[in-house]
This record gives structure tokens, C-alpha cells and sequence, in this order.
């Protein structure tokens, strides 16, 4: 935990820091020091948008990233020194904002957003800010910041090119919509028939330079400022920048009638039992009452390989695991070697031994949202129980639910 000075010092010293930001005329420091920032990724752009959103003054920030530094990192992250390497980019990111920005509240998560986010952390947050290097993790955040009707803002850099954009929860072209045929036969390369995850796929080799990463983080964080202080904003369309020949432009995408990304939740609910105290059926019985329908399915926010079949020895392993987190050489037998069938679970209607299964005990991660349906009705319960564990000393800036 920090040290948090008197409200009266930090006061006098955020006027003193901040003043020339509140020179210019619309700007209201307010605002950014009470916007909940996720940002997802603490790579090249992670850091730079990490670095501005310190120096502008976000103080409720969560990072979230997978990977340990390594030293090809240093060259492009302005957070990392040559003895974090090994660490959490997480972790180290963090502390290092933390440094920039004193009393700031900053959670680091380790984890793949793909399958180790629950999605209260989008409820948690105002605006999400990804700074990714793959499609499959983009397509992801899209889907649930429209779910938990939340802003996000992309970026993406290759050589000294970028590309900046932002996408608004009911504003559509969104993410998914820009996708062509190209885009999606890469993500399905990525999975293999039965979507497991295949090893040979090579991540986080884009060859990029801390220059494009700081101009197109640098857009980023400011579409984040402008969008809070209600400016107009990217919403929808792309900031493309040539870094050969120093020309720019928007792109207007074109919407997408069919797309799989444009659903909100009418309803959100915050549950006092966190996913230890809760069995399925608990949550069902729970759905039912609310909805006052006896036909309610609890929806899981992404599939869940159940279990391995061997077509061989008939053997069943279970396994409880996101799927996609699960590599395609454990789906072999371990007695024969065949490749095993790969039984998913997506929902609970009612089955028996599924129902009295914990909230946690389904492979999902922490503080993740359960919808439950029943026809037309629906509404989403997040086990709020697991939210001190998860957001930790930001747990108390949790205002109110949405
Ligand atoms: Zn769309
Ligand atoms: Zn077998």
C-alpha cells in the first residue's frame, strides 16, 4: 500500500504539478485523476502510454501484460532498466509509474487478457487502453469492452508506421468490422481445428522503434483525454501515420451489419459472494429469481475446454481450462499418444454434476461476468466477492456499479 499524503499536501502539490495542463482551457484535471484507466499490454506502446498517463495525471490505473522483460525490450521501453530484466513487465511498469506519479494507485496483473482477465475488469474501468501486437487479443477487447459497454483505444505499430483508433461501446464501425479476409484466415491460423493453441506462432517480434511507439501511444493517451473531457474522439475511424514520408491521414471504415461484436448488456450486477462461495446452480436459482423466469442458461464469458476423450482407450481427462490456453500437444493421450476428442462447455442450463461446481472451479478467471438468459431477458452478475483479491488497494476507489 502507499504512503498517501494529507488530501490538503497532495492538493497543493498536484496544483503546482499540474498547472500547465490546466492552462489550457478545457482541461480539467478532475477528470483524469477520477478515470479508472485499464491498460492492456506494458510492451513498446504500454510503456509510452503508460509514461503519459503518469505525467498526465491518471491516478486509478491497472496494467496488465504477460511476458517478462527481456532485453530486446530496453531499446523501446522507457519504464525498463537493464536489471528488471526477468521481471513482470507488469510489475516493473508499474513501480515505475508509481515513481512518475506519486500516489498513484497502480495494480499490475500478470496474466494473457485472452484467458486470465475477468471482464469486471472492464466494468471497473472508464477507458481501456490496449497496446497489443496480435488480432486475436484486439478482437477479444472489442467484444468485451462493447459487452460491459466500455471505450477503448487501439494502437498498432510496425517500422516507423502506425495506426491509431478508437472504438466507443454503440458506435459502430467497430474492431471487428475493419477485419477483412485476410485478417480473419490469420486468427484462425493462429488456432488449430479444435482450437487448440499451436506453438509455432511467433509474438512480440514486430520490428518497431521507440519513436513510432511514442508518437502513436502519445495519440492514444490524448483520444483517452479528449474522450474524457466528452471531445470529439477517432470514434470509429483511424488515425494512419507514415513515419517514410511524414503523412497522415483518417480512414473511415465501413460497418459491418453482421458483426459478432455489437451487443451490450442491458444489465450488470454485482454479486456480494466472490466465485468461491457460489456454485452454478446458486447462481442459476439466484438468475431465476431475478429474471422471475424458471428457464434461465448461465452463459460462461468464453469457452471452457471441459474435458479430453480419448477415441482409443475411452479414458476422460478433465481439464476446466479457457479455451485457446490449453497447447495442442497436451490434447495426446498420455497412455497411447492419439489425439484426444476435446469436449467445450459455453453455458449452464441445469445439468446436474455441472451445477454444483464453484464459480471458480470452471477454469475462468477472477471477477468475471456470468450471464444469465432467458429469452429476450438477460442480465450479467459479476462475483464482486473476488474484486479486493483482483483489484486490490483499487478496490476502494470502486464507486458505483453500472
Ligand atoms: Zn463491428
Ligand atoms: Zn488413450
Amino acid at each position: 500500500m502507499n504512503n498517501i499524503p494529507t488530501s490538503l499536501s497532495r492538493e497543493a502539490a498536484d496544483q503546482g504539478r499540474f498547472s500547465r495542463l490546466r492552462l489550457i482551457s478545457w482541461w480539467e484535471q478532475e477528470k483524469i485523476a477520477d478515470c479508472r484507466l485499464l491498460v492492456i499490454g506494458a510492451g513498446a506502446l504500454g510503456n509510452e502510454i503508460l509514461k503519459n498517463a503518469a505525467l498526465l495525471g491518471f491516478r486509478q490505473v491497472i496494467v496488465v501484460d504477460m511476458d517478462r522483460i527481456e532485453e530486446s525490450n530496453l531499446s523501446r521501453a522507457v519504464l525498463f532498466r537493464s536489471e528488471d530484466v526477468g521481471e513482470f513487465k507488469a510489475n516493473v511498469a508499474a513501480r515505475a509509474f508509481r515513481s512518475l506519479a506519486p500516489g498513484a494507485r497502480v495494480h499490475p496483473i500478470v496474466a494473457n487478457v485472452l484467458h486470465g482477465c475477468g471482464l469486471g475488469l472492464f466494468e471497473w474501468s472508464d477507458v481501456i487502453i490496449a497496446g497489443l501486437d496480435n488480432r486475436e487479443a484486439r478482437l477479444w477487447i472489442n467484444r468485451s469492452a462493447w459487452k460491459m459497454n466500455r471505450p477503448w483505444i487501439d494502437g498498432a505499430i510496425e517500422g516507423i508506421n502506425g495506426v491509431v483508433r478508437a472504438f466507443l461501446p454503440g458506435v459502430v464501425p467497430c474492431y471487428e468490422c475493419t477485419l477483412g479476409a485476410v485478417d480473419w484466415e490469420l486468427l484462425q491460423k493462429r488456432m488449430s481445428c479444435n482450437l487448440l493453441l499451436l506453438e509455432s506462432v511467433t509474438e512480440g517480434k514486430v520490428p518497431t522503434t521507440p519513436t513510432i511507439s511514442s508518437v502513436i501511444a502519445g495519440l492514444q493517451v490524448q483520444e483517452a483525454v479528449k474522450l474524457i473531457h466528452g471531445l470529439p474522439t477517432l470514434a470509429g475511424k483511424g488515425y494512419i501515420f507514415e513515419g517514410m514520408n511524414h503523412s497522415s491521414y483518417v480512414v473511415e471504415y465501413t460497418p459491418n451489419e453482421d458483426c459478432m461484436s455489437h451487443y451490450t448488456l442491458p444489465k450488470i450486477s454485482r454479486l456480494p459472494s466472490g466465485s468461491d462461495d457460489l456454485t452454478l446452480e446458486d447462481l442459476r436459482l439466484q438468475a431465476q429469481a431475478d429474471l422471475s423466469m424458471a428457464d434461465v442458461t448461465i452463459e460462461f464469458s468464453r469457452d471452457v475446454l471441459q474435458k479430453f476423450l480419448c477415441p482409443l482407450c475411452q479414458e476422460e481427462e478433465e481439464v476446466y481450462r479457457p479455451q485457446g490456453s490449453v497447447r495442442f500437444e497436451d490434447a495426446k493421450c498420455k497412455k497411447d499418444g492419439r489425439m484426444r476428442s476435446v469436449i467445450t462447455l459455453h453455458s449452464y442450463a441445469g445439468e446436474l454434476d455441472l451445477g454444483r461446481r464453484k464459480l471458480s472451479q470452471l477454469g475462468l478467471p477472477t471477477l468475471d461476468v456470468f450471464v444469465a438468459r432467458s429469452g429476450e431477458r438477460e442480465v450479467g452478475y459479476i462475483p464482486y466477492g473476488d474484486a479486493p483479491a483482483v483489484l486490490d488497494h483499487l478496490f476502494a476507489g470502486t464507486g458505483n456499479g453500472s
